[in-house]
């Protein structure tokens, strides 16, 4: 059982395991009690991230496939689906539709949807999705395959239309907020656009950086203030709302 009642901070979506010493970065994140999702792009590195985060509190381990390795670990699918079985938290998974991973979207397609079946046939799966030039076709896919009674699904890095957003609002997806979606107008309206109950907060650390440096859990501090100031509210108050958010989803995993 892990702890939500005492977080200072969340980051829903972190690849633990791209950092220099990822132990370390799970040391910090119980140290700062942050809870974090950490996410894997192989079900080949997910045994390693479970046993980095066996004692911590506040790390979740989750099971994925990234669209963008689809293409040279399309043998790895098999992995993927008995991990999840094993699971309650998948990711990252999802389509990757810009220009240099459309070749593999049939096999993406074929990836992802089979990660949504089994997802929606064991129930009470958290999914982190990845979205990026495949809003719509995403969001077709979790409508079609699954049910907001047995699958959770988080969109991360949100950047489809407004149209794709309300959809995936009526679908019952929760959005990991990253801080470079305040970096642009699009980002920014998407942002507006969240229900309060549904939003959460990411780094996607350490591949997304401030500047020149990777972002990481503990940067969940600023990010929660940069959120509220351009939200008009408290920094208190949206951390109450982010850790009400985190609470259903860790509930709903079967993890608090
Ligand atoms: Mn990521």
């Amino acid at each position: 059982m892990k702890n939500v009642v005492t977080a200072r901070g969340f980051d829903f979506h972190c690849h633990i395991d791209l950092y220099a010493d990822p132990a370390a970065m799970v040391s910090k994140c119980d140290a700062e009690r942050i809870i974090t999702l950490a996410v894997t792009t192989t079900p080949r590195a997910w045994p390693q991230n479970r046993a980095w985060a066996e004692k911590s509190r506040f790390v979740h381990v989750a099971a994925g496939l990234h669209p963008e390795l689809v293409a040279q670990c399309y043998g790895e699918g098999q992995l993927l689906l008995d991990t999840i079985r094993r699971s309650p938290f998948v990711g990252e998974i999802g389509l990757d539709g810009s220009p240099p991973h459309r070749a593999s979207l049939p096999r993406q397609r074929e990836i992802f949807g089979q990660a949504l079946d089994v997802s929606e046939e064991v129930g009470g799966r958290v999914l982190s999705i990845h979205s990026r030039g495949a809003a719509s076709e995403v969001i077709d896919m979790l409508s079609r395959c699954t049910t907001r009674q047995r699958v959770l699904p988080i969109l991360h890095w949100f950047s489809g239309s407004a149209t794709d957003a309300r959809r995936a609002i009526a679908l019952g997806c929760f959005f990991s907020i990253n801080p470079n979606m305040l970096e642009n107008d699009r980002g920014r309206a998407l942002v507006q656009l969240i229900p309060e109950d549904r939003l959460l907060i990411e780094t996607d650390g350490p591949l997304a950086t401030r500047g020149e440096r990777p972002l990481a859990p503990p940067d969940s501090a600023t990010i929660i203030a940069d959120l509220a100031a351009f939200l008009k509210t408290s920094t208190g108050d949206l951390t109450a709302i982010v850790s009400r958010s985190a609470d259903r989803v860790l509930r709903f995993a079967g993890a608090v």
